[in-house]
């Protein structure tokens, strides 16, 4: 459920956004998540649709995009993408390892209309 606020986080950002260029509406937006991250699109696209009704992202799309998630081993210093599951370092077989990218979730662009059609 924790996808509601942050459905809201968008709207906001995208709303200030497209008052701020003086657009008519918000057509598209592309956010990106991390292969790691719990966030559900379809969760984030039930809310948005609910919530962006009355404003100017109203039918807007949002494009999801997935990232591969990078580890970092803290023993050999090897870093490596994750194909499906977590794996030990290829490199040393260690398992202290840190995520440096995978877990992120964040608005990359918005694409607005300025003119009438
Ligand atoms: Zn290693």
């Amino acid at each position: 459920m924790h996808e509601l606020p942050i459905a809201e986080n968008i709207l906001n950002i995208a709303v200030e956004h497209a008052e701020r260029v003086g657009a008519k509406r918000v057509t598209t937006l592309h956010l990106v998540i991390g292969q790691l991250s719990s966030i559900v699109d379809d969760s984030i696209q039930f809310y948005w649709d609910i919530i962006s009704r009355d404003t100017l992202c109203a039918g807007a799309t949002l494009r999801f995009e997935r990232i591969p998630a990078t580890l970092l081993c803290l023993d050999c210093g090897h870093s490596y993408t994750l194909n499906r599951e977590l794996i030990a370092c290829p490199q040393c077989d260690s398992i202290r390892l840190k995520v440096t990218a995978g877990e992120e979730f964040r608005l990359e662009s918005i694409e607005v209309e300025t003119e009438e059609v």
